[in-house]
């Protein structure tokens, strides 16, 4: 049976369950319905003129020292693509406008935070740059910066299969568009 992320009722304050589904737990004192939803997340492929690729090392946890792609939760009021540029803009100092972000596609991925494994539904981007020279890591997310060829990521050492399979999706596209 699943766990429940919740220690206690948020509308109550008591700590009986029931748990309905995997993503239902309701407070048996009160009623009150808790479910689990995935979050929304935006993740950018920021590609140069040359086809290649930016990936960044990370920096904490989850996936600390694994190889990931900029990106992170989407806030209140925001689109996936102006999440996806402010997420490159903080991570990797790029100033890009949100229009230059073009979808690719969305990829389901786990996120452990506060000891509960999350769903989220990752939003892929692949934003066009000409270079990679005014790339500025932001030191507390990112601990380095790799600039690869799109055929020679090195998908294994990605720290979330949901970004490995955003560069296999983004090697396809970019060999159609030719
Ligand atoms: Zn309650």
């Amino acid at each position: 049976m699943a766990e429940s992320p919740f220690k206690y009722c948020s509308d109550c304050g008591k700590d009986v369950w029931i748990t309905r589904s995997d993503r239902e737990f309701v407070c048996d004192a009160c009623g009150f319905r808790h479910f689990i939803t995935p979050i929304p997340a935006a993740v950018a492929l920021l590609l140069d003129a040359q086809d290649r690729i930016l990936v960044i090392r990370r920096a904490h946890e989850p996936g600390f020292g694994l190889l990931g792609l900029p990106g992170g939760v989407i806030e209140p009021e925001e689109s996936g693509e102006t999440a996806a540029a402010r997420e490159t803009h903080e991570e990797v100092g790029l100033d890009l406008p949100a229009s230059a972000f073009t979808y690719l596609c969305t990829l389901n991925n786990r996120y452990l935070f506060q000891g509960y494994s999350w769903p989220t539904l990752d939003l892929c981007y692949i934003a066009r740059v000409q270079d990679f020279n005014k790339v500025v890591m932001q030191a507390s997310e990112v601990s380095e910066f790799m600039i690869c060829a799109l055929d020679e990521v090195p998908l294994q050492d990605f720290a979330f299969e949901s970004n490995a399979e955003a560069v296999r999706r983004g090697r396809i596209v970019n060999a159609e568009a030719g």
